[in-house]
């Protein structure tokens, strides 16, 4: 396999997208060109495409252990997220009530938004009914849940917890088993949108005790506009897309063949290689750590520094959160792409990220967050020369002024390496 997708480039942004594996561009070939047949169809085109998404969705099924039924696919991420909530609010046949996190994805947040202003009751208009209440629970500094924090929100009225298996922004990984399993008890649905864990860390929907998990191709390798959303046999849900009843009524439209192929190639992929591939990145990201800490007095950890994905690393320094887009700007001129905060905040640029709001930390520091994730095609050489690169640029940056005190956690992170 080669050790690089793009020579010349550095890429070391794989939370906001992955470079398509070459073996999943090969099994998608065929259905790119001559395999072209309407899954819906019986002669033999159409035949051809069924068995395909059919063993794409063992494939994924696979990699969380679910039954194969227990998969829809979606056209992305953000719409399994957007089906796992208005799927049940609509079933529940009430307004009903969400709890969530203060740091997921957009994808729930702003679900939780259009429930919470809308009213999801069929046959009313929009606004006429009240709408969904939301609860956002804390997080800690470290952008961890609580049980505490979960168990005091679970009132009688709630109808699914939704809270991310893994942070786009910071890495930190939830407790998800103790947090379905206190739901559960409550008899709540829970759903965990692992778009980010997915096919790094083992996920097993059984052990986890959801009901409903979101997917998506492209954090794995896959292409990109496929996702997939585990529904656990018995549990009600109503489609958010309406037409010709294809993915069991829940997802109308004729399947993104070619995407779904690809989706299950990189899925198995992803489950075959999880534990190795776990193992390379984790060295890789602690050698990156262990570099800072020596080079760079003035940086710190965003994130738990233990219950991290094995490839992620966020980080700041200290006295310099302005100065990020500047050292972005140099590392993308010599060749290395990396991030500040999540891809879809980029949208929203020079704003500080809501996640480490929600985590503590004041604005100015919340502005200065660089996001390094790693993936599968880097290599131990690609590492030795962003840390070669990295003090050239960091010290072009000028200091600012010190930003209000640290909270005491977030000045421990340093020490505290992954
Ligand atoms: N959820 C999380 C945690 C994500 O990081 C993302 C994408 O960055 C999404 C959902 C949305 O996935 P997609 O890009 O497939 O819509």
């Amino acid at each position: 396999m080669s050790s690089r997708i793009c020579p010349d480039r550095v890429y070391f942004d794989h939370s906001a997208t992955t470079p398509l594996d070459p073996r999943v561009l090969r099994a998608m070939g065929p259905f790119l060109s001559g395999a072209f047949g309407n899954p819906s169809s019986l002669h033999q085109e159409g035949r051809a495409a069924r068995q395909a998404i059919e063993t794409a969705r063992v494939q994924v099924a696979s990699l969380i252990g679910a039954q194969p039924d227990e998969i829809v696919f979606t056209g992305s991420g953000t719409e399994a997220d957007n089906l796992a909530l208005v799927g049940t609010v609509r079933a529940s046949g009430r307004p009903g009530h969400v709890v969530t996190s203060s740091i997921e994805h957009a994808a729930i947040l702003e679900t939780c938004r259009f429930l919470a202003e809308s009213g999801t009751q069929p046959g009313t208009q929009s606004g006429t009914e009240s709408g969904t209440k939301i609860t956002h629970l804390p997080v800690s500094s470290e952008g961890l849940v609580s049980t505490e924090g979960l168990l005091r929100a679970l009132q009688s009225d709630v109808t699914i917890v939704s809270i991310m298996a893994a942070n786009n922004v910071v890495g930190t990984i939830q407790p998800i088993e103790e947090l379905a399993h206190l739901t559960k008890l409550h008899g709540v649905l829970f759903h965990t949108d692992a778009v980010q864990a997915g096919g790094k860390i083992p996920l097993d929907v059984n052990r986890l005790r959801v009901d409903l998990l979101s997917l998506s191709a492209h954090k794995l390798h896959g292409p990109k506009g496929v996702g997939a959303l585990y529904v656990r046999n018995g549990v009600n849900l109503s489609p958010i897309v309406f037409g010709g009843g294809q993915e069991r009524g829940l997802r109308s439209a004729t399947e993104n063949v070619a995407g779904i192929v690809g989706f299950g190639a990189a899925a198995a992929i992803a489950r075959e290689e999880l534990a190795e591939e776990a193992a390379r990145l984790l060295q890789f990201r602690d050698r990156i750590a262990r570099e800072l800490s020596a080079r760079f007095p003035d940086w710190y950890l965003f994130g738990h520094p233990v219950e991290r994905l094995p490839g992620h690393l966020s980080f700041g320094f200290r006295g310099r959160e302005r100065e990020l887009g500047k050292l972005l700007a140099a590392l993308d001129r010599d060749g290395i792409a990396v991030s500040a905060g999540s891809a879809c905040s980029a949208h929203h640029s020079g704003e500080p990220s809501g996640v480490l709001l929600a985590m503590g930390y004041d604005a100015e520091r919340a502005r200065g967050l660089l996001r390094l994730t790693l993936g599968r095609f880097n290599t131990q050489e690609e590492i030795d020369r962003f840390l070669e690169i990295l003090p050239g640029a960091v010290s072009t940056l000028t200091e600012t002024d010190r930003p209000r005190a640290p909270r005491q956690t977030v000045d421990q992170a340093p020490v505290a390496v992954v």
